[in-house]
């Protein structure tokens, strides 16, 4: 795979944005949060992710050392995609959750683990 261009959203329609990804390296987690959601993520750079509606739409959730902000629909209450900073760095990515790309079958995607409750 390699990066293309895929449009998304959260389930009701109110957010929606358009994402240049690489679906070869998508990643699952068993942190509190992921776990619970069975998110499947793919990471890209806040220049590649285009939000086209629904902005007024979005509340953010945090938790542990709240350097990621999980934004949900308030509406439907699906976290299609979250903003955050890594570590030591103040480059902002997007987390990208893949079930909410249109026509992506992400069980179908060879998944790497990450073991995000151990941090
Ligand atoms: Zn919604």
């Amino acid at each position: 795979m390699a990066v293309q261009q895929y449009a998304g959203g959260c389930q009701c329609g109110a957010v929606r944005y358009e994402v240049e990804v690489d679906l070869a390296s998508t990643v699952t987690c068993n942190c509190s949060r992921c776990q619970r959601l069975g998110s499947v993520l793919a990471f890209t750079s806040e220049d590649k992710f285009k939000l086209l509606q629904g902005k007024e739409h979005l509340t953010e959730y945090l938790f542990n050392k709240g350097v990621v902000h999980h934004l949900f629909c308030k509406i439907c209450g699906i976290e299609s995609f979250a903003r955050g900073t890594p570590p030591n760095s103040d480059k902002l990515f997007v987390a990208i959750n893949v079930n909410c790309l249109d026509g992506v079958e992400p069980r179908q995607l060879n998944s790497r683990h990450f073991d995000g409750r151990s941090i």
